[in-house]
């Protein structure tokens, strides 16, 4: 059962005060999330969750983040902006880009952020860039071929293919770059891999951990670095749909200091810092999609029309991603009707929700669309002129304020030449 972190009537008074549709965050929810990342991966000195700013780029989620510790995982100019605009710069900022633009590494190294490079390219790339390179630098692996975690619970399957992602560098190159990099006087070294997405299985990081661990091991060996810092990046993922299992992040942050004690440790490597960058997993289940019924249609099928659509959350028509959706009010009716829950776009793949078994609809009834905090208003798009929705914050006091304003049709008009 996926629940609402808001009731009916405490959703009509914000909408009351500020029209659908809006995309909606729980303070609460993040932090206590945030808390127990933190605790699971307490037993490492050095850990460190750098946000990744992509999943949900508005500044007072940053801060708040940054007040449960978190620094920003940025990969553009804007983000690296932002970033310093809510005064987290310096180590608090990995910047983790990939076919970066000169100006892009020029401002992170200016903002004092840790350079992670995708590329061996991106070594001389960088120096020419920056006219050095920095003492503290990382580089992202690619192992290639299919990873698997095989049979998880519940039957699901963790796979993914970095075989074929434009990310990183194969195994050759890392041991180059890094002596490169050590002869262009870079003195400490880390190593950074995003294997999976969405992963539900507790045993992606552990997994990942022991791949980069050994790594570590063998590239200390081989080139005489000193790695001080492995990132695991992101790729901890939640469940969208209501019968998943959620991943437990204390089972997971165990699993891997198991790995981190068999490998680092007993190699003389337990200074290591560890990072993450997770993005989906801090925010996705604190933001809720809230959107109204303003239309119903009976032809072939039954549909439902809102007031949201694929501009304010883009994963269904994208990836086809299945999101929850609670009607508001009618938690406990039974879902004997089957809809398509669509938006107005002349896109006909606009469809939060196709053949879902919901409670009867009424037009006026408020829908909460779930796992909306990460890539949902972040993704959004102006398509058909439609105007990104609002972000507001429900804090812990129950009250809200608005964290973004809604578009007007003077920011969409704002950059044409008539
Ligand atoms: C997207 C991204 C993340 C965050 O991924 P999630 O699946 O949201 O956890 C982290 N690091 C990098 C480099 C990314 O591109």
């Amino acid at each position: 059962m996926k629940k609402p972190f808001v009731d009916k009537a405490q959703l009509e008074a914000i909408a009351a005060q500020y029209p659908t549709p809006f995309h909606l965050y729980d303070e609460h929810g993040i932090r206590e999330n945030a808390r127990r990342l933190r605790a699971a991966f307490s037993w490492n000195p050095g850990f460190r969750e750098y946000f990744a700013v992509k999943a949900t780029p508005t500044p007072a989620i940053l801060k708040l983040l940054k007040e449960e510790g978190c620094g920003c995982d940025c990969s553009s100019l804007a983000e690296l902006l932002m970033a310093e605009r809510c005064g987290i710069t310096g180590e608090d900022i990995v910047f983790s880009s990939n076919d970066t633009p000169a100006e892009e590494f020029q401002l992170a190294h200016q903002l004092g952020a840790i350079i992670n490079l995708d590329d061996l390219t991106m070594v001389d790339y960088l120096e020419r860039a920056i006219g050095c390179v920095p003492e503290k630098v990382c580089c992202r692996y690619n192992p290639g071929g299919i990873f698997t975690l095989g049979q998880t619970r519940e039957g699901f399957q963790v796979m993914d293919d970095p075989g074929s992602a434009k990310y990183g560098m194969t195994r050759d190159q890392l041991s180059e770059a890094f002596r490169l990099l050590a002869a262009k006087g870079a003195k400490e070294f880390g190593i950074h891999a995003f294997l999976a997405s969405n992963t539900l299985s507790n045993e992606y990081y552990p997994t990942l951990a022991r791949i980069l661990f050994r790594l570590a091991v063998e590239l200390q060996e081989e080139t005489g670095v000193h790695i001080t810092f492995i990132d695991l990046s992101g790729g901890i993922g939640v469940p969208y749909r209501p019968e998943q299992p959620a991943n437990d992040i204390a089972a997971i942050g165990e699993g891997v200091r198991q790995a981190y004690e068999e490998i680092l440790v007993s190699a003389g490597m337990g200074d290591v810092a560890l990072y993450a960058e997770l993005g989906r997993f801090m925010l996705a289940p604190y933001g809720h999609l809230v959107t109204r019924a303003i239309h119903e249609k009976h032809i072939y099928k039954e549909y439902i029309g809102v007031d949201a659509c694929a501009c304010d959350l883009m994963r269904p028509a994208m990836y086809g991603a299945y999101h929850h959706i609670t009607v508001m009010g009618k938690e406990d009716a039974p879902c004997d009707h089957r809809y398509d829950v669509v938006g107005g776009l002349c896109e006909n793949n606009d469809k939060f929700a196709i053949d879902r078994m919901l409670p009867k609809i009424d037009l006026g009834d408020l829908l909460v669309i779930h796992d909306t905090g990460a890539h949902g208003h972040s993704m959004g798009y102006n398509y058909n002129g439609r105007l990104r929705s609002a972000e507001l914050l429900l804090h812990e006091d129950g009250s809200v304020t608005c964290i973004r304003r809604a578009e007007t049709i003077e920011d969409y008009f704002s950059t044409v030449v008539w």
